[in-house]
């Protein structure tokens, strides 16, 4: 069955075996994945109550679906929604809404491509204007374009800052569009689904170091882990509710519908990195662990065997995502104990993240995480990594034998 893997995550995940700080934890804590229940009881709608309704809906004390500029009750019944009457009384132009409108605006300068054929489908364009009918994915939208801001000019500390409040804003109005799952809803929630998990891998890499997060303290194989857990309930979730709305983009598709990728015929004659690899794990492992790490091993080869025929965006979601996304539970779970052979096998998935072109929200990855590595490996074990590091600093894709 399908669905397997993922109870088992979610249910690890909220034993709190990966505590995940509020502001990154999306769909469980979005869902409000509770330690017994099964998501979504019942019980729990209580709490989906949302504050952001409609006036005229708050007075007939009826749900509101909240989608702008006319909610659904409203439209039934003719009324003039309070969405598409905004109170002027105000000034229009806060300092906060010109940040944004300086947020929106550079978005619409550098649209994160989140598709193959690139900016000029028009698609960015369809996620902002549908971001304006939901809120929660503009927010998104804005979190991610403030990351942006902040990684051309890190002295801008204000667009991290903004990145983060949007980011939580998004995550507290999508709350309990989770929970009840209107149909007019599903679109926007699949986006925010995507550019939200795109949000959870770029920023650990932006955080600013302050007095009680030094950098001294970053893990990046914790964070990255995280971002890993995250993604794959963002995708469980998808997947099983949100399929219908899954759409033609080569992104969301490689992110939400992922099929396993071809066999590859050779792979240890192109690759013999592999064979000294498994042959690490041989020495190292026994049982449970040695099948595990060999399947990972030779997964995160036949993902790199593919990247680097196929350099082109769709198969890159497919085998970099692919890998994270279907790599054992167990396996991560290694990794997170920093099992050595794991964080071997783990320095090779930074060569097939290094592979990846034009991925900005995972391009700085491969040479933390190598580096981090390679600090905590024991004397003696350099030549393991040698391989993944000649491909991710020296850029190139070393065919021959590391040794
Ligand atoms: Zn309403
Ligand atoms: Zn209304």
């Amino acid at each position: 069955m399908r669905a397997e893997p993922t109870t088992v995550f979610i249910r690890r995940a909220a034993d709190g075996r990966y505590p995940t700080p509020p502001a990154h934890s999306i769909v469980c804590h979005i869902v409000g994945a509770s330690r017994t229940s099964p998501l979504m009881t019942r019980q729990r709608r209580s709490h989906a109550k949302s504050r952001e309704g409609c006036m005229q809906c708050k007075e007939r004390h009826v749900k509101c679906n909240e989608v702008h500029p006319q909610c659904l009750n409203c439209k039934r019944h003719d009324l003039l929604c309070s969405f598409s009457a905004p109170s002027l009384t105000a000034m229009p132009l806060s300092q906060d809404s010109l940040a944004d409108l300086e947020l929106l605006d550079y978005w619409h300068r550098h649209p994160i491509p989140a598709n193959a054929s690139g900016p000029d489908s028009g698609l960015d364009y369809d996620v902002v204007r549908l971001g304006f009918s939901h809120h929660y994915l503009l927010n998104s939208i804005l979190a991610l374009a403030g990351l942006r801001l902040f990684e051309e000019d890190r002295s801008q500390t204000r667009w991290y800052v903004r990145a983060v409040a949007h980011h939580q804003a998004a995550i507290t109005r999508a709350r309990p569009h989770f929970q009840r799952l209107d149909e007019s809803q599903h679109s926007a929630l699949l986006s925010f689904s995507f550019y939200t998990s795109m949000y959870t891998l770029t920023e650990p890499l932006l955080r600013p170091a302050s007095p009680s997060n030094s950098q001294s303290t970053f893990d990046p194989v914790k964070e990255l882990l995280q971002a890993i857990w995250l993604g794959r309930s963002s995708t469980v979730f998808v997947q099983q509710h949100l399929a219908s709305a899954v759409s033609s983009d080569p992104c969301v598709v490689g992110k939400y519908r992922l099929r396993p990728l071809e066999a590859i015929n050779g792979l240890e004659s192109t690759f013999p990195q592999l064979a000294s690899l498994e042959q690490f794990i041989k020495d190292r492992c026994g049982g449970q662990e040695r099948a595990m790490c060999l399947h990972a091993a030779r997964s995160v080869f036949v993902s790199i065997a593919h990247l680097s025929n196929n350099p082109d965006e769709p198969t890159q979601m497919r085998a970099i995502w692919g890998w994270a996304s279907t790599v054992d539970s167990a396996f991560l779970d290694m990794c997170a104990a920093r099992n050595t052979v794991a964080l071997v096998i783990f320095a090779h998935f930074a060569a097939l993240i290094s592979l990846g072109r034009g991925n900005w929200y995972l391009q700085n990855w491969p040479a933390v995480l190598l580096e981090h590595i390679r600090g905590i490996l024991t004397d003696g074990l350099d030549d393991t990594i040698r391989w993944p590091e000649q491909v991710v600093f020296g850029n190139r894709l070393t065919l021959s034998s590391a040794t």
